[in-house]
């Protein structure tokens, strides 16, 4: 995700902020989310065992997609674009 002085947060890169044209536009991973939507995959690559989970979630008002290999919901931690259930592992 990517953050600007003037406050605005995107979930995609760009050269410039759409609000304010800045250039100088920093990039950040998102630690934690709150689940709006889950769904689950019903169509998986051949010789993969685990299902998957696209999850939508929002962090600081932004709506991003996730992955999960389990349904998550709540408050979840973030780590490499996956979502985790938190106080699991
Ligand atoms: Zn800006």
């Amino acid at each position: 995700m990517i953050s600007c002085s003037c406050g605005f947060i995107g979930s995609e890169r760009r050269a410039l902020c759409p609000r304010c044209g800045s250039r100088d536009l920093k990039e950040f991973d998102p630690e934690s989310g709150v689940v709006v939507e889950t769904w689950k995959l019903n169509v998986t690559p051949e010789g993969l065992e685990e299902s998957y989970y696209l999850v939508l979630a929002e962090v600081k008002g932004v709506k991003i997609i996730l992955t999960s290999t389990e349904p998550v919901q709540g408050e979840v931690i973030i780590q490499g674009g996956k979502a985790l259930k938190r106080g699991v592992g």
